[in-house]
């Protein structure tokens, strides 16, 4: 068989924009090479429907080292009793969630996805939004923040079984523990669906749910720099949903549980390859080198909040607890698509998102959303983020002017070569 080149010429068409640009999606990041690796082998042939120890197929004793190493990692990193390592993505982990603990028509109490909220928590055009009955809590106007006071009112008036807190595009911690007070109050489940702060969590620069959440869902490729993928985490210490009655059984109950949800309820067989890939991307999480670098992620995204502000531009809630920041457009009268669209033409890639109480359409919206784990995988540090701002300001500031973005982009193009992408990566492992 010939070498495909018509699709090998594409993919390394993105590693140049990838290389060449600035990326700022929140949601992004860049794999180790052994990471990129691992995902690539052989373990991709693999069968292995069933848990390790458990399957349906033979010949599984290697990717049931592989699957229970992943776990193993995966508990230490959270300081979980238990793992899923099998969700293909944070939407199937969301899924997998829902059908275990639901049943349809049930109600559930999510963060409004126009406030930034994340689609598989009870978004009408969501598998949790068609067959669950979805109710929303978001933040203030005045603030950008939640009110928990009011959240509590919400739940006593809609009585969810399954309350939701954690986001897509929410700049600030979350109160974990007056959730879980007001999820025992109205006999709710609490997921804390973690996806996005999940690295920063995982090494307790931001609050931690697993004491407090029943279920804690979250994506492996945000700042947890694994592979794209998702996984379902309990702790030790929550009480007893079903009656049961030892809390070891209360784990084994809920775990099988919400193992089924996975497979076969959401899933056929797991992705064996991708699994060591996570397996990897934990270890690397548990290392030194990580800690250093959410550290930074947290402190660019600090940084770089100061800089739009200075800058005169409307930051949701003022700021930044975590490694993101939502930015209402509207004071500069321009639109998040206006804003995606220009930056694009300089290399510099961010996404368009609405903001709370948006008067525009999810396909244009009023603002953008800014993250800092991709460049601080990178090598940048904070004494970057005031020039990525001002980069990013000259762009918006010229939208019409299509000399002044290609200037700017020459710019991103040359400065991006200081911060070679795997070479960068390849001193972190
Ligand atoms: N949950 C949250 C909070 C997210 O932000 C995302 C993705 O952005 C997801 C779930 C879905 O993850 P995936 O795209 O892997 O399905």
């Amino acid at each position: 068989m010939q070498r495909d080149l018509e699709v090998f010429n594409l993919i390394e068409k993105e590693r140049e924009r990838q290389e060449s640009g600035i990326e700022l999606i929140a949601s992004e990041n860049f794999v180790s090479p052994q990471v990129m690796e691992a995902a690539g082998t052989v373990l991709t042939n693999k069968y292995a429907e069933g848990l390790p120890g458990k399957r349906y197929y033979g010949g599984c004793e290697v990717v049931d080292t592989i699957e229970d190493i992943a776990r193993e990692r995966a508990k230490e990193l959270f300081g979980a009793a238990w793992v899923n390592v099998q969700p293909h993505s944070g939407a199937q982990a969301n899924a997998a969630v829902f059908l275990a603990c639901l049943k349809p028509g049930d109600a559930v109490l999510g963060f409004d996805l126009s406030h930034g909220g994340h689609l598989s928590h009870g978004s009408p055009v969501n598998i949790s939004g068609k067959y669950f009955n979805a109710n929303f809590y978001g933040v203030e106007k005045e603030t950008g923040l939640i009110d928990m006071d009011k959240v509590e009112a919400k739940a006593k008036e809609v009585q969810p079984k399954l309350i939701i807190c954690g986001a897509s595009a929410y700049s600030r911690d979350w109160d974990y523990k007056r959730f879980r007070e007001i999820a025992d109050s109205v006999d709710a489940l609490l997921l804390a669906d973690i996806s996005h702060p999940s690295g920063l969590i995982a090494r307790g620069l931001l609050a931690d749910p697993m004491p407090h959440c029943h279920i804690v869902t979250t994506t492996t490729h945000k700042t947890l720099r694994g592979p794209r993928g998702g996984m379902i985490l309990m702790g030790e210490d929550f009480e007893n949903p079903w009656g049961l009655k030892t809390p070891k059984g209360v784990v084994r109950m809920m775990s099988s549980i919400l193992d089924s949800g996975v497979f076969p309820g959401t899933q056929g067989g797991p992705l064996e390859h991708i699994i060591a890939a996570k397996a990897i991307a934990f270890g690397e999480a548990l290392s030194d080198e990580y800690m250093d670098y959410v550290l930074q992620v947290k402190k660019n995204a600090s940084v770089m909040a100061e800089a739009f502000v200075k800058r005169g531009y409307n930051l949701i809630s003022g700021g930044t607890d975590n490694h993101l920041m939502l930015i209402d457009l509207g004071s500069k009268g321009i639109t998040g698509k206006d804003a995606e669209n220009g930056l694009v033409k300089a290399e510099i890639t961010v996404n368009k998102n609405m903001v709370p109480f948006d008067e525009r359409s999810p396909f244009v919206t009023s603002g953008i959303r800014v993250g800092t784990a991709a460049i601080t995988s990178r090598g940048m540090k904070e004494t970057e983020m005031d020039r990525v701002v001002e980069l990013i300001d000259t762009v918006l500031m010229n939208l019409d002017n299509e000399d002044k973005i290609t200037e700017v982009k020459a710019e991103v193009n040359n400065w991006m070569k200081e911060f070679p992408l795997y070479t960068q990566l390849a001193s972190l492992v």
